[in-house]
């Protein structure tokens, strides 16, 4: 027996670590240890089966997994032998192919990543509006478009509707703008890796000798791109895990189809289907309500998952007056049993489904004096305007960064169009250079009018000038010494004018939330500078690490987790707050579909409600030990009063009775029956209930 596959495995874990044959699937219920399978069969590979880490790829969803994963393995192999393991989030994967490859997709090693922001700023030029709603439609119409590898071409083919089709046009434009801009988006990260494996035979033949075993965590989140990429990594060899739970399906509204995992039975017929049945995360109370809950959607896959851990406490649900007394009331229960179970702040969670659910438990939490982190929130340094100064900052540091320059340039607005833009980026792709350098050659003027270009130098002169009083071009010289960074902080502040930008473009009180945090971060770095006595250059890094590092988190701190139930996935906790769950909420139904045909609105409406049931399945499945639901008899809504009602998934939970009668036939399936029911199953689609 090998060395390094422990006895912290049961035999069919121990199964999927060993299977080496082909393609494994293993597809378990929450909580069976599913990722420790990955973590265990990466180590099993590098140690036992020869495999040079550089040539093992384990992909997970979110940055935080990724880190956990990396740390669980570091624990079980040698560091010298783990050197060179990729795990990573599918987006880090693309990012690092994207750059290797950057020639074979027409762009520059140094090409641009733009956030959400970046591009919605894009689409809201293209459509000349400013209505928030229609611009989120668009922009996630394209994202869908892009997630399931349709082009502008198919896009404007099968629009439907006067704003499908107008979505595609500007799908079109959205495109060229960033080729031009030599940028890319995130969906684009996984996108054009995918397109590049399926089209462009060096850079497939590379990627699949790099890429010997292949592991994927989440499996079910997968869409149609992410799914590509795996088969066309894994194409040579057919070398690869993956793990998942069609009941933990989430990302249905980001393009994730539960297809993929019906796509695997046939596209690999050899697919190896383990099941492993027994959770030990959760106590028996917390696994049943689970489970009845779960019970309740149509299924692919039968599971019965049992524990040993002990029947455990009672299920605790709370009715409150408000969402006020609910984070009260939170603050309290976690500050007693904190105490009482001798526990620490890190063993307890509070999990919510909408982000503005946070901000009054926040506050609760603040009052109490409790210690808290957030997960899949916005961090300081991903706000607009600690990113829109910043963008100055990189830029003068480093005049290559084109999206530093595009934001930069054009936030305030200084007379710098789109237009301009386009053909500064064409220019530039064409020479070779940057926008910065670009923007001062004479062959410009052959493309632009000098109305469009005057802007565009005034600006990259004031940036050339302040890069100069920072103490570029001084090396060597001995006359001209470097500027202290708070100066130039402060005249860098009062040329953009930034604080008059934001009041004319914004109400009052957002415009002055904003820039007391654009204070917060000027302040800091003029403390760090003249401490640690840097000079602009050296502040500039030192804030990218600082970045850096708030996003890895290095260590833990201990303190409450709150986070969204979307950003729970994979992770758990002894004790857990379950907050909102009221109808409404969770399930979160959106707003009504606008599409005319009820049939079809209605199919969507139970698609949805089975999507938010495996939410909550989640959502009760990160905990161990104890859990307490709480809802609100009213809640407020745009400065509203609504009256709530407790949810739905409440009452299925079944925490009356024993809980509904389990059938057991499925159970007594062979695995190969299971593996042709699931077949068959997929085959027909997904059932409704109902
Ligand atoms: P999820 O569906 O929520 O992602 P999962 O199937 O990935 O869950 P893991 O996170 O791998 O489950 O495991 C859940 C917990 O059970 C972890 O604390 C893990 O260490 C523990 N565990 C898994 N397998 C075993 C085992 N064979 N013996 C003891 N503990 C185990
Ligand atoms: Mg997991």
């Amino acid at each position: 027996m090998s060395n390094s596959v422990p006895a912290g495995l049961n035999p069919a874990q121990r199964e999927a670590v060993l299977y080496l044959d082909g393609p494994c699937l293993v597809l378990a219920g929450a909580g069976s240890g599913k990722t420790r399978v990955i973590t265990q069969k990466i180590a099993y590979l590098l140690q036992d089966c020869g495999y040079m880490a550089r040539n093992v790829v384990a992909l997970t969803f979110t940055n935080k997994a990724a880190r956990e994963m990396d740390e669980r393995v570091k624990t079980l192999v040698d560091p010298r032998i783990a050197k060179g393991l990729t795990i990573s989030t599918f987006h880090s994967l693309g990012v690092r192919m994207l750059r290797e490859e950057a020639r074979h997709a027409g762009l520059k090693p140094q090409f641009s990543i733009l956030d959400a922001d970046d591009a919605m700023a894009i689409i809201q030029e293209m459509l000349a509006t400013t209505d928030r709603g229609r611009l989120r439609a668009v922009q996630s119409t394209i994202s869908l478009w892009k997630n399931a590898l349709v082009g502008p071409d198919e896009a404007e083919r099968s629009a439907q509707t006067a704003g499908e089709a107008e979505a595609a046009r500007i799908y079109r434009s959205y495109d060229a703008t960033l080729a031009a801009y030599q940028s890319v988006d995130f969906d684009d990260l996984i996108r054009i890796p995918a397109l590049l494996m399926a089209h462009n035979e060096e850079v497939r033949t590379r990627w699949q000798n790099r890429v010997r075993y292949l592991l994927v965590d989440e499996y079910q989140d997968t869409n149609v791109c992410q799914y590509q990429l795996v088969r066309w990594l894994t194409g040579l060899r057919d070398q690869f895990t993956a793990v998942g739970d069609d009941d933990q399906a989430i990302y249905a509204w980001r393009g994730a189809t539960m297809e993929n995992l019906a796509k695997l039975t046939t596209d690999y017929p050899g697919l190896k289907v383990i099941k492993l049945e027994q959770n030990y995360r959760s106590v028996q109370r917390i696994l049943l309500a689970a489970n009845n809950v779960i019970q309740k959607n149509p299924k692919l896959f039968e599971k019965k998952l049992w524990s040993d851990l002990g029947v455990g406490e009672p299920i605790e649900v709370v009715a409150m007056n408000d969402e006020e007394a609910e984070a009260q009331s939170i603050a309290m229960k976690i500050s007693a049993a904190r105490f009482e179970r001798r526990a620490q702040w890190r063993d307890f969670a509070v999990l919510y489904r909408s982000n503005h659910q946070a901000r009054v438990i926040e506050q609760a939490l603040r009052t109490a004096k409790i210690p808290y982190t957030i997960a899949g929130g916005q961090s300081f340094f991903d706000k607009a305007e600690i990113r829109d100064v910043l963008s100055y900052l990189r830029l003068i540091a480093n005049d290559s960064d084109d999206p530093a320059f595009i934001r930069a340039a054009t936030t305030p607005r200084r007379g710098i169009g789109q237009a301009t833009l386009q053909a500064l980026g064409q220019y530039a792709a064409e020479r070779q250079v940057s926008l910065f350098e670009a923007a001062f050659e004479q062959g410009l003027e052959a493309r632009l009018a000098p109305r469009q270009i005057e802007p565009l130098r005034t600006f990259a002169e004031f940036i050339q000038r302040m890069q100069w009083r920072a103490g570029r071009g001084a090396e060597g010289r001995s006359a001209r010494p470097a500027e202290p960074a708070g100066q130039l902080l402060d005249d860098l502040m009062a040329a953009i004018d930034y604080e008059r930008y934001l009041y004319d473009t914004l109400d009052e009180k957002p415009a002055q939330t904003r820039w007391l945090n654009v204070l917060e971060l000027t302040g800091w770095l003029k403390r760090k500078a003249e401490e640690d006595g840097l000079n602009l250059f050296e502040l500039v890094q030192h804030v990218a690490l600082v970045t850096m590092l708030e996003r890895q988190g290095e260590e833990e701190p201990d303190a409450v987790k709150l986070s969204t139930l979307h950003a729970s996935k994979g992770l758990e906790y002894p004790h857990v707050y379950l907050a909102g769950v009221e109808e409404g909420l969770l399930p979160h139904l959106g707003k009504d579909d606008e599409q005319g045909d009820p049939a079809r609105a209605a199919e969507s409406l139970a698609s949805r409600i089975e999507e938010e049931r495996r939410l909550m399945y989640v959502g009760i499945t990160r905990a161990q030990r104890s859990l307490c639901l709480s809802w609100c008899k009213k809640r407020r809504r745009a400065r509203e009063d609504v009256v709530r009602e407790p949810s739905r998934f409440i009452e299925e939970m079944g925490l009356g009775s024993g809980g509904p009668q389990e059938d057991d036939a499925t159970a007594r399936l062979s695995p190969k029956e299971r593996l042709g029911m699931l077949k068959a199953l997929l085959a027909k689609g997904p059932q409704k209930v109902g």
